[in-house]
């Protein structure tokens, strides 16, 4: 089943750079989608038009049967809550624990005050405990999470965008501060809860080796535009 649309997506930044022309994409439901490219040629912004953290300038993108660049308030945030997002950077709270900031995934189904004074159910922090398990970081549930590496912060990260129970979640360079042992574990938890949850992925890179290792489908740009849709075997150094 088609999970999400794009159609026709256009990206010109206030400042007049235009970011994306014309893109045209479909991710089914259960893929591994690698986005790749050079720096600048719009990724990052891609995957920021897609759960509308920036709007987009003309085009369309449907998730789960809905325009959801037509979405507003309550309707848009319900929606954009099954689409996660983890980053370069891993933006922990570095000196809060590891379970308080997998925990802060689940904001946007627990009142603010209760948030605010640490009170989640007991449902949620056992549910957080079991994301830290699947991630491998159940034992440093208690550890401040700026004692953790590089790697196992992006492995919170991952278990924290889980709270939201996304149906897919969006990966933006998330290995592009590690070196490459660390790089290969963090992929392999994405692809641990892509096959195993069921969590649609797409995810920004710019190795090949790692696209042709994780990746079930490619979708390449250059300079704004698809330059490649395919298999991963099939791409060749031309992007
Ligand atoms: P990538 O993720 O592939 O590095 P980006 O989506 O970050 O590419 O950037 C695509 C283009 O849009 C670049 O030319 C970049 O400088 C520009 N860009 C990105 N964010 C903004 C912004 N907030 N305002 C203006 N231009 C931006
Ligand atoms: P990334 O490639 O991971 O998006 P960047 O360093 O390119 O990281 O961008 C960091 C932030 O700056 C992003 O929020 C992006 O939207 C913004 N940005 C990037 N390029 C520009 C630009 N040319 N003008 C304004 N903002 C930009």
């Amino acid at each position: 089943m088609t999970l999400l649309r794009g159609e026709n997506l256009c990206k010109t930044y206030p400042n007049g750079t235009q970011a994306l022309s014309q893109i045209n994409f479909s991710v089914e439901e259960g893929e591994f989608l690698v986005v790749i490219g050079l720096s600048g040629s719009g990724k990052s912004t891609l995957l920021r038009c897609i759960n509308q953290l920036h709007p987009i300038s003309s085009g369309a993108i449907h998730f789960e049967q809905q325009r959801l660049d037509q979405l507003h308030g309550r309707a848009l945030r319900q929606q954009r809550s099954r689409i996660g997002m983890i980053f370069q950077q891993f933006n922990l709270i570095p000196r809060k624990s590891v379970l308080t900031n997998v925990l802060a995934g689940a904001l946007a189904s627990t009142p603010i005050w209760k948030s605010l004074l640490g009170l989640y159910s007991k449902k949620q922090q056992q549910q957080a405990l079991a994301y830290l398990r699947i991630v491998g970081l159940e034992h440093k549930a208690y550890v401040r999470a700026d004692n953790l590496s590089g790697g196992q912060q992006q492995r919170v990260a991952i278990a924290r965008a889980l709270m939201q129970n996304p149906k897919i979640l969006l990966a933006d360079e998330p290995v592009a501060s590690l070196d490459p042992s660390t790089s290969h574990s963090v992929m392999k938890y994405l692809q641990k809860i892509n096959r195993e949850l069921g969590v649609t992925v797409i995810c920004n890179l710019h190795f090949l080796s790692l696209v042709r290792t994780y990746a079930s489908r490619v979708l390449a740009l250059k300079d704004g535009k698809i330059v490649y849709q395919g298999a991963p075997e099939d791409i060749d150094e031309q992007w």
